[in-house]
């Protein structure tokens, strides 16, 4: 069979540990058979990007800027144990921000559903993609001990000297104090980020704050949204048959927990947070997690929501047998694969993910898992498979599709 041909390369970012090992058996098993992979290689492993001084992010980055569209494996953002594990000249940032910020992008992360591992919440039907603010709020604040009795004044200073002041507080004793920011432009971009991507999923947008109580701060989220949505997007939500919806944060949680599922719930940076951990959780796992960074000018990045699994790999490294989950990382590859297909009008590459996703799907369904997944199911024949075994059966499965 011959294989499938490319047009743009797809910016290739390699990472580490045990999803390194994993990226090589992917490509060697799933990818390379099938496709004539064009790609633009830049290994973000901790090593070199300490030999790099960090530029190979940097260089990623810009790559993804000028391609469009990039996949990426798992990475060690460093503290202070992986600096003396990779005897590292500095504490490089973390390589998921950097990113984030060449591409000025935002963060969706939607669950792989399979039967056989269901949701917690009984009403899920279909997978909820949360879209997290990803610049500000509390993430970027400034915060006082107030050490006793006095006055907080919030005091803004303009260029031109002009003084706006508020008075936050009279203190008559100790307690506490805290300033926070954000910025128009960066709201406007995560807001067209969404609704780019609720129009290129064909997914309804949810969007809360708490602008009833927040009545300058989160309103202007809930306004700069609304502007932008009329201005630009209300007629092609039409168009496409889906709605953009705003709510309270509140009533939001309250219409999430009793929804089917299936839209894009846009929470702002906190929310995000927190609510994006109780959406994996609740939909069994982080390991079947995906995630892709989408900046307002439409640049992608793919990826596994999940680390690096350090303690697999501390296993591997032993010698030991391991059963790692691979299906976020098949699922980036195939999420960058198809929107490459998407791009250059390559319909064999949007069919070859259509198809290795269900063979995924297929392998799991017929009882043959990691580990992670056989702790959870409710199939009742199950076998567990190594790392390695399980990514075989995928072939075995795609071959017979
Ligand atoms: P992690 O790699 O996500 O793993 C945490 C635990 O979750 C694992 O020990 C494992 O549990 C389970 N797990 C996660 N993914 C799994 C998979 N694919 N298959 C099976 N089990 C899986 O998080 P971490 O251990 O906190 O972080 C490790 C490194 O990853 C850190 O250096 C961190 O900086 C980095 N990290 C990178 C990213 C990124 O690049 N986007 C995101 C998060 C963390 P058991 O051990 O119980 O089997
Ligand atoms: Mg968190």
């Amino acid at each position: 069979m011959e294989k499938i041909k490319m047009k743009t390369p797809i910016v290739e970012m390699d990472g580490d540990e045990m999803t390194r090992i994993l990226w090589k058996i992917i490509k060697d098993e799933l990818i390379c058979p099938y496709i004539d992979l064009k790609s633009e290689y830049y290994d973000l492993g901790l090593a070199n990007r300490n030999a790099t001084n960090d530029q190979v992010t940097i260089d990623s980055a810009n790559a993804n800027k000028k391609y469009g569209v990039a996949v990426k494996c798992a990475t060690i953002t460093p503290n202070a144990a992986r600096m003396t594990e990779y005897d590292l000249k500095e504490m490089w940032k973390s390589p998921n921000g950097t990113i984030r910020a060449i591409l000025d992008g935002t963060v969706f992360r939607a669950p792989i559903t399979v039967k056989g591992i269901e949701p917690y919440v009984r009403t899920w039907k279909k997978p909820i993609t949360i879209a997290r603010h990803a610049y500000g709020d509390v993430y970027k604040n400034v915060e006082i001990d107030v050490p006793g009795p006095g006055k907080a004044e919030l005091v803004f200073t303009g260029e031109d000297g002009e003084e706006l002041r508020e008075t936050v507080f009279d203190f008559k004793g100790p307690g506490v104090l805290q300033g926070m920011h954000n910025i128009d432009k960066s709201i406007a971009s995560f807001a067209r980020s969404c609704f780019n991507y609720a129009l290129d999923t064909k997914q309804d947008l949810w969007f809360a704050t708490k602008d009833t109580i927040s009545k300058k701060y989160d309103h202007t989220f809930k306004d700069i949204f609304q502007e932008i949505f009329d201005a630009e997007y209300k007629e092609r939500f039409e168009k496409a048959g889906i709605v953009y919806f705003y709510t309270l944060i509140d009533d939001a949680v309250a219409r999430v927990m009793k929804s089917e599922g299936g839209f894009i719930w846009a929470c702002k940076n906190y929310d995000g947070d927190v609510m994006s951990d109780m959406i994996s959780s609740a939909f069994g796992s982080l390991a079947m997690m995906t995630s892709v960074l989408v900046s307002p000018d439409g640049k992608y990045e793919y990826e596994a929501a999940h680390g690096t699994v350090q303690r697999h790999y501390y296993k591997y490294l032993k010698g030991e047998e391991t059963s790692t989950n691979s299906v976020a990382t098949i699922f980036a590859w195939t999420g960058a694969l198809r929107k490459r297909g998407e791009l250059d009008d390559i319909p064999e590459l949007m069919r070859f993910s259509d198809r290795l996703e269900k063979a995924v799907i297929a392998t799991i369904e017929s009882g043959k898992m990691t580990k992670d997944l056989a702790l959870i199911t409710s199939l009742p024949d199950v076998t567990v498979l190594n790392s390695e075994d399980f990514i075989k059966a995928v072939r075995a499965t795609y071959e017979m599709l």
